[in-house]
């Protein structure tokens, strides 16, 4: 299946027809709400977002139902960062940069990683389809409030 660009603009409806999801008042806030968060939001920060329309919804809810939308392919991408689940909404390959000092993750296309090895097969008759980089450092506003801290020990 070709990603279309406009899969966003579909109606929430339509996508959970499309997929066999009952489509709930509660999962279209939660979809909603997640189309407009930029980057990688936490189901925590998600569910802090979807409590202002939803007073209701409990974390376990929100948990639940983006678990739903990623097993039913509502929702296309969902990672894991150091032990903490992320919601992605960006459906195009790239890869991550990730701040070891206060976690922010951000997007890095891949031709800003210079030359990426080529891999087909890997050791086991692993068949690769895809990989993706998470890049550690230190993001450029840690390394600003803290640079005493950040910067590389004197020799
Ligand atoms: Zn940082
Ligand atoms: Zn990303």
């Amino acid at each position: 299946m070709q990603p279309s660009p406009t899969s966003t603009a579909r109606s929430f409806r339509e996508l959970c027809a499309e997929h066999g999801l009952a489509a709930t008042h509660q999962r279209q806030v939660l979809y909603e709400v997640m189309q407009a968060m930029p980057g990688h939001p936490s189901p925590e920060e998600v569910y802090a977002r979807v409590k202002r329309r939803v007073p209701a919804i409990s974390l376990a809810t929100v948990y639940k139902n983006i678990h739903l939308f990623v097993e039913t392919g509502v929702l296309k991408q969902l990672s894991m960062h150091h032990g903490s689940l992320r919601v992605e909404m960006n459906s195009v390959h790239h890869h991550h940069m990730v701040c070891s000092h206060c976690k922010a993750i951000a997007d890095v296309e891949e031709k800003d990683l210079g030359t990426l090895p080529e891999l087909n097969e890997l050791p086991g008759g692993f068949q690769v389809e895809r990989y993706s980089i998470d890049v550690i450092g230190i993001c450029a506003a840690c390394r600003k409030s803290a640079p005493r801290a950040r910067r590389q020990k004197p020799s």
